[in-house]
């Protein structure tokens, strides 16, 4: 792929969504001196990924190796900050939560990464907010967390730094198409042509894929997260547990989410809200029982964000076999910490037409040629009926 004179209406390739995802592929194609374009309907990380746990450790993902080689080196890559810190606590209160990290435990074990397990008082040792209600505790030496506003502007610097462009406040209405190629996009400022388009639009993926005729099964769920008051800074800020997600900033709030999720339908997306529901208040009481210690600390803030799930609620990087030049990436839950990682599988896709690093076939779109029509009902996965005034 050559790189070309810049012109606001053509780059080589174009990238639909200034996500994590998106921002992550333009820069390691820019690395190349690729001319790539990101195109994104509001700011960037307004999506998921500037609203997200920042958990960075997938080990059932085919992308794990590659996000655990890359986090350590991602500052120095980017050459900005994304406050990434190694390793994860898993801190258990019930048998259950101990069966379901003795999985993890034997995952970890396929890939020879070192897990320590604790007893109560090395938890309380390691994590003094949690309290005596503690059964079991496990260390992972490997995972970790950073800050995902922090990488989201890491990855847009050191993007525009080799010459990338970020195009905000610029939704793509339509996607432009001869043949058996994709040839641009449709936006309010006119058309953008390109010799590859990427979506990478987190919840709109599949509603952009559709106007090319190729079929992205998701459906969207609405998730939140609360934050407290600074508390004194833990040795390790990743820690689960309680059927919890989340970290401690640098600044020391507890920044946490977990479910129960809230299907959504994408019509309904734009006009629900982003902020918080009564179920702030049961993460804040699941928080309180994790960390008994601090439980009188004060949430401050609490938002929303909307997670698109596959039906096995795997990710999609594909590059759909009806066209010649069109690559989408659709990561459900899992997007922030498997960014180092998408991006490097976008370019390789982009650029090679296949993933130098892993096996991509788990997340190829022919794993949903034989999908039920209605499987979103089959699943139970299906909105609430909205409340009339
Ligand atoms: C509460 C919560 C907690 C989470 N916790 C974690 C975690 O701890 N670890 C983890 O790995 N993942 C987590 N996730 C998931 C993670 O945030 C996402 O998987 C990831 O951010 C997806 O990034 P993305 O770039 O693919 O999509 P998005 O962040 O959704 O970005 C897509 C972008 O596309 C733009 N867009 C959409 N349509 C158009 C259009 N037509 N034209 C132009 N632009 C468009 C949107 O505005 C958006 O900015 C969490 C998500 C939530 C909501």
């Amino acid at each position: 792929m050559q790189a070309v004179m810049k012109s606001s209406n053509r780059a080589s390739v174009v990238i639909v969504g200034g996500g994590v995802t998106g921002l992550s592929a333009a820069w390691w194609l820019a690395r190349e001196g690729i001319d790539v374009l990101v195109v994104e309907a509001s700011l960037i990380g307004f999506g998921a990924s500037g609203r997200n746990g920042g958990g960075c450790s997938h080990h059932h993902s085919p992308l794990f190796v590659e996000e655990q080689r890359l986090w350590p080196m991602m500052d120095e890559l980017l050459g900005y900050p994304t406050e990434y810190r190694p390793d994860r606590i898993s801190i258990d209160l019930t048998e259950h939560q101990i069966a379901l990290d003795e999985k993890v435990v034997a995952e970890a074990a396929y890939y020879g990464l070192r897990v320590d397990r604790l007893d109560p008082q090395q938890v309380r040792d390691l994590v003094p907010f949690a309290g005596d209600n503690v059964l079991a505790g496990y260390y992972y030496h490997f995972g970790g967390h950073a800050n995902p506003h922090r990488t989201l502007q890491a990855y847009a610097w050191a993007l525009k730094n080799l010459g990338g462009r970020v195009l905000e406040h610029t939704p793509v209405l339509g996607i432009e198409r001869q043949g058996e190629r994709v040839t641009g996009v449709r936006t309010p400022q006119g058309l953008i042509s390109c010799d590859h388009l990427v979506i990478a639009a987190g919840p709109y993926t599949g509603e952009l894929a559709a106007q090319v005729g190729v079929d992205i099964p998701l459906v969207t769920a609405r998730a939140e997260m609360i934050v407290t008051e600074p508390l004194p800074l833990l040795e390790v800020g990743g820690v689960d547990g309680n059927g919890l997600y989340g970290r401690q900033t640098l600044r020391g709030n507890l920044a946490y989410g977990g479910g129960p999720h809230e299907w959504v339908e994408l019509a309904d997306l734009r006009g629900t809200r982003a902020q918080s529901t009564p179920l702030q208040c049961n993460i804040a009481r699941r928080l309180a029982e994790l960390f008994p210690k601090v439980a009188h600390k004060r949430v401050i803030r609490s938002w929303a964000g909307f997670i698109e799930n596959t039906p096995d609620g795997r990710p999609v990087i594909d590059r759909p076999a009806a066209l010649d030049n069109l690559t989408v990436a659709t990561m459900s839950g899992v997007g922030f910490g498997l960014s180092p990682a998408s991006g490097h599988a976008i370019r390789d896709l982009v650029v090679d037409g296949t993933c130098s690093f892993t096996d991509l076939s788990t997340f190829s779109l022919s794993r949903f040629a034989a999908l039920e029509p209605d499987w979103p009902a089959i699943q139970g996965w299906m909105p609430l009926p909205v409340p009339q005034a």
